[in-house]
């Protein structure tokens, strides 16, 4: 994780507000300034390579606002871009070697770029490999593969933030440039996903890549994981003194895969009790009378979440097209509240250290807490006053210590723009 501080660039002015009890202030991570981090990536790059690369790229991390556990039964979410990139400042060079180095890794690959195949490379340059390969349909065959590429990421690693999406997506956008591509960014978006899938043999639904290459600054974005067709809904926190909180609360989880595997085969069992293909087609204003017909207790709960998960992101919609944020704050917040309360009582993909944070949240003033992500550990996240962002992350951490739970970190996040050039 790269803050301001040990980047060598000014604190944000956000990231360290003054708490009211000095005892609890804990320090919140906004990202650093993107054109100073843009040209910090080029000076890593000149240390590393010993030229000046051809330009800098980025895409930005990811965070789920709402609809959670629906994709995978066709359902409805709204991701938005975090302020937190990755960066690839990148060169093209007159062979056909790719060499590839991280800030953030020891790591480091050198190949020839038609070699590649899936298995051939491990550890993380595979996530970067895997994206010139996938894009290999888009180049034509005489064209020279060869380049270096320095990756420079402010994502923290594994924290539910989508690091991996952030990192290919960057490495897609640098690579269309250099060599003159014209992909459209839906193919970019699926040549991340089948590079994390297909290259480094990792799973992914493709949400994360979606909201890296699509989003827009000051918006959120719909997407109907029916289709994967998106369009950018407004979601302006910082024009209206509002600002999400993120809380990792670093809690893990051992059995992970075999729970989410556990879940999709409760939801699809719910589709066949229900006689219909997913989930999805469900009327939910029949909620109440067709859920009797599931027998299995648990199985009939894992449908309630689905269902009532879909339309609360058609609610959350809804709101936002009819006004603003700070217009329907507190309807808003309700909707996170129970999408929370969901994915706790009757999804069950929550543990202690979700709920505790949420809880401390919604006491601390957030106008609404949830867990984000496939749950079992990751992170929440909190709708709250910009100038209460501080006072919340004391909450958390608070009842973190209380607990004896390891502390948390925070990220200040506001919506951003999705990959494109810097330099
Ligand atoms: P998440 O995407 O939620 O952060 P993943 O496990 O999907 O978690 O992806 C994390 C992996 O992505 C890391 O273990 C590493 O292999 C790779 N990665 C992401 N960012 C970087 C980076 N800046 N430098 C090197 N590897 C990275
Ligand atoms: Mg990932």
């Amino acid at each position: 994780m790269t803050t301001a501080a040990d980047a060598g660039l000014p604190d944000d002015p956000t990231s360290s507000g003054s708490a009211q009890d000095a005892a609890t202030t804990v320090q919140l991570s906004a990202a650093p300034d993107r054109d100073a981090a843009a040209r910090r990536a080029e000076d890593l790059f000149i240390d590393s390579f010993g030229y000046r690369p051809d330009g800098v790229w980025s895409a930005p991390g990811r965070v789920n606002i709402i609809g959670e556990h629906v994709d995978y039964q066709d359902g409805l979410c709204v991701p938005m871009a975090i302020s937190h990139r990755c960066f690839a400042a990148a060169a093209r060079t007159p062979t056909d070697r790719l060499r590839v180095r991280s800030a953030q890794s020891e790591t480091v690959l050198d190949i020839d770029a038609r070699d590649l195949a899936p298995g051939r490379v491990e550890g993380w340059p595979a996530y970067v490999a895997g994206v010139l390969w996938a894009l290999r349909p888009h180049i034509s065959g005489s064209t020279t593969q060869g380049m270096d590429i320095m990756i420079d990421g402010q994502v923290p690693l594994g924290a539910g933030l989508s690091s991996s999406a952030a990192l290919e997506c960057a490495v897609a956008e640098a690579i269309e440039s250099l060599l003159s591509l014209s992909t459209s960014p839906l193919q970019r978006v699926q040549a991340a996903i089948t590079a994390e899938t297909d290259f480094a043999g990792a799973s992914t639904g493709g949400l994360d890549q979606s909201a890296s290459v699509l989003s827009r600054s000051g918006h959120a974005l719909f997407l109907d994981c029916r289709d994967f067709s998106t369009r950018p809904v407004p979601w302006d926190l910082a024009g209206q003194d509002l600002a999400l909180l993120i809380t990792d609360t670093r809690a893990e989880h051992s059995h992970v895969d075999g729970e989410y595997t556990a879940r999709r085969a409760d939801s699809e069992q719910a589709a066949r009790d229900l006689g219909v293909g997913t989930l999805r087609d469900v009327d939910p204003s029949a909620l109440e009378e067709v859920l009797p017909t599931i027998t299995d207790e648990v199985v009939r709960r894992r449908a309630r979440h689905v269902i009532t998960e879909i339309e609360r992101v058609r609610a959350f919609d809804s709101l936002l097209a009819s006004g603003t944020v700070r217009e329907h704050v507190a309807e808003l917040g309700a909707l996170l509240d129970a999408s929370h309360d969901s994915l706790r009582d009757d999804y069950e993909v929550t543990v202690d250290q979700l709920d505790v944070a949420v809880e401390a949240a919604r006491g601390a003033g957030a106008h609404g807490a949830r867990m984000t992500g496939g749950g079992f550990g990751g992170s929440t996240i909190a709708m709250v006053e910009a100038g209460e962002a501080q006072q919340v992350a004391s909450a958390i951490a608070g009842a973190f210590a209380a607990r004896g739970f390891a502390a948390p970190e925070f990220f200040l996040a506001l919506p951003s723009e999705g990959a494109g050039q810097d330099r």
